[in-house]
């Protein structure tokens, strides 16, 4: 179980005052223990060197009984140790012992280094009191001559009683002392984990989604901005929530209410969220459990173009049936690695647009035949109409001309836009379109006196693709070069550019304005509409190109500028050869 917030800082508070406490008392006692042995040493010194005076005429008049009895006074008056050696060693007086009886100092420690450096000390144990003892020594001077040595010392359970005073004089304060400490850590300790265990609990609820938590405490807690701090937090988080919670309904009636089927799909194939739609699309039960993608949309084709996007995360866009009904589906990635699939019943599109083309169909096949005819009974009338209805026959001739070539155009567009239409396709050298294109015009290109450079690049791979739509893309675009272009020349050119075929038709005609370039590719889209009426146009040309241009995945690119001329270049992929 996890350690409270109390006992944690609890342990640490005491973990610190035993610990100062402890390296306080050990310190204490050590500068103690050392300053009252200095004490102790000085004031053994002081003895020595009064003795050192006094003794001086005892030890010339070699008067060692009376010297011994003097010590023995002074030692017994002064409760401490003396003793007299001479120069060897040799024990001339003690406070407490018999001189005589005592064996030679000359080896004691604090007595040879007194003989030899000025002064000797030593804290040890006493053969002849077999008592610790701290000794201090300095010798004694006739002149330069070391006539003795004299000694104090102390027994060392003197100095032990001092200390074991101190030492409990010490431990009473630090209990004394870490007790007082002990009380305040606890209270202080008090003082924060409360709050703090609030704000846990506080946290705990609001981690859980309860947003409605407030923290109360006192003023003077120590806590209490933060706490002010948490329930402005809680407060803000509560309205995001309800925020966040009312768009997220909105969304999910949105998504909901849609025309179309909706469905998000994770990046391991588990289906996250679908709407109504999709669920009638494919009779899913109103509640789903996240099931893999290819379990609930029982659509091969639905379910590769899902697969395609998991795996490569590029967009997919296709047609399929479902049920006799046809659907426009799309999958695309979108943010952390979903995809989402969209499926637009497009049946009622296509219905009308069948229904216009058959209708378009229709009406240019209905029209072709009457107007054939009455293009051949204009030209039978042509040589027996009077000089002056001559101009009313050519204007009847324009127009019937005009219309039929709009219906030809209808005719060729509405071929080009069924699903089934095929192309035959052949490799075929450029040089050949190229050639049987330009002859068509040869004779309007002289009357226009516009010059003609054909730029074919050497070995140029063959074009594969149906020579005969292929010239009516070039017959259309040179058509209207020559439509548009009063003055100067007119080139072909033919290219290699990576993998395409590029074939370029260069005016220096009246340009196209860049406003009309989105449009140009539209049917019936013309800029000028007397002008392209003047010209016999149908407004149907660029459109014609462009679904053949597609149909053999191609594109095209139209660049031009107003007063200068046009440049119009077919793309058409190098692949196709292999097909
Ligand atoms: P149209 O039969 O009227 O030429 P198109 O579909 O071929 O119809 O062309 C659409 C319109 O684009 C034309 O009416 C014309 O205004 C413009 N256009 C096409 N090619 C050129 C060109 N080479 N120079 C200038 N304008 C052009």
């Amino acid at each position: 179980m996890k350690k409270s917030f109390f006992s944690q800082l609890f342990s640490a508070f005491l973990l610190v005052i035993v610990t100062m406490s402890g390296i306080t008392i050990f310190f204490s006692y050590r500068n103690f223990k050392t300053e009252h042995v200095n004490t102790l040493s000085n004031h053994l010194f002081q003895i020595c060197k009064i003795v050192e005076t006094v003794s001086k005429d005892y030890l010339f008049n070699s008067d060692y009984t009376n010297l011994d009895k003097f010590i023995k006074g002074l030692g017994y008056k002064i409760d401490e140790r003396i003793t007299i050696v001479d120069a060897n060693g040799k024990v001339l007086a003690d406070s407490d012992e018999n001189p005589l009886l005592m064996e030679n100092h000359g080896g004691r420690l604090e007595i040879s280094t007194a003989l030899k450096n000025g002064f000797g000390s030593s804290q040890r144990y006493s053969k002849t009191l077999n008592e610790e003892m701290l000794y201090i020594a300095i010798p004694i001077f006739d002149g330069d001559k070391t006539i003795g040595v004299v000694r104090s010392s102390i027994y060392s359970n003197s100095i032990e009683s001092a200390l074991k005073s101190f030492r409990r004089k010490i431990i009473i304060t630090a209990i004394i002392l870490i007790s007082i400490f002990l009380i305040i850590a606890s209270w202080f300790t008090i003082n924060i984990t409360n709050p703090l265990n609030q704000l846990t609990e506080a946290a705990l609820k609001v981690s859980k989604g309860n947003f409605s938590q407030k923290i109360i405490l006192k003023k003077s807690s120590v806590l209490k901005e933060f706490s002010d701090n948490f329930n402005s937090m809680t407060d803000q988080l509560s309205s995001s929530f309800r925020k966040i919670t009312s768009q997220t309904d909105e969304l999910n009636e949105l998504v909901e209410s849609m025309p179309q089927g909706i469905a998000v799909i994770s990046s391991s194939g588990k289906v996250l969220r679908i709407n109504k739609n999709i669920r009638t699309i494919f009779n899913i039960p109103d509640i789903f459990i996240h099931s893999d993608y290819w379990t609930l949309f029982k659509n091969n084709w639905i379910n590769a173009l899902i697969e395609k996007t998991l795996s490569t995360s590029l967009s997919q866009n296709s047609e399929t049936e479902i049920d006799n009904a046809t659907y426009l589906c799309s999958t695309s990635n979108v943010l952390n690695d979903r995809t989402i699939l969209i499926l637009l019943d497009v049946s009622e599109i296509k219905k009308t647009k069948l229904i216009k083309r058959d209708f378009s169909v229709n009406v240019s096949h209905e029209l072709r035949t009457p107007l054939t005819a009455i293009k051949g009974f204009l030209e039978t009338l042509e040589d027996g109409v009077k000089e002056e209805y001559s101009q009313y026959l050519d204007i009847l001739k324009r127009h019937t001309e005009r219309l039929i070539n709009i219906v030809n155009d209808l005719l060729t567009l509405s071929e080009l836009e069924r699903d089934d239409s095929i192309l035959c396709k052949e490799n075929v050298k450029v040089e050949t379109i190229v050639s049987n294109v330009t002859q068509i015009f040869q004779h309007r290109l002289k009357t226009k006196k516009i010059e003609l450079f054909i730029q074919i690049e050497e070995n140029l791979p063959p074009l594969f693709c149906d020579p005969f739509r292929m010239e009516q893309v070039l017959i259309n675009l040179f058509d209207n070069a020559l439509k548009y272009t009063e003055v100067g020349k007119i080139t072909i050119q033919a290219n290699r550019k990576n993998e395409e075929i590029v074939i370029s038709i260069i005016d220096t005609g009246i340009g196209i304005a860049d406003a009309h370039f989105d449009r140009i590719f539209e049917r019936f889209y013309v800029v000028d509409k007397s002008r392209s009426r003047k010209h016999g146009g149908t407004g149907l040309g660029l459109s014609i190109v462009k679904h053949i241009v597609e149909l053999h995945k191609g594109r095209i690119v139209i660049d031009s500028t107003v007063s200068k001329g046009t440049e119009v270049e077919v793309f058409i992929p190098l692949g196709s050869n292999s097909e």
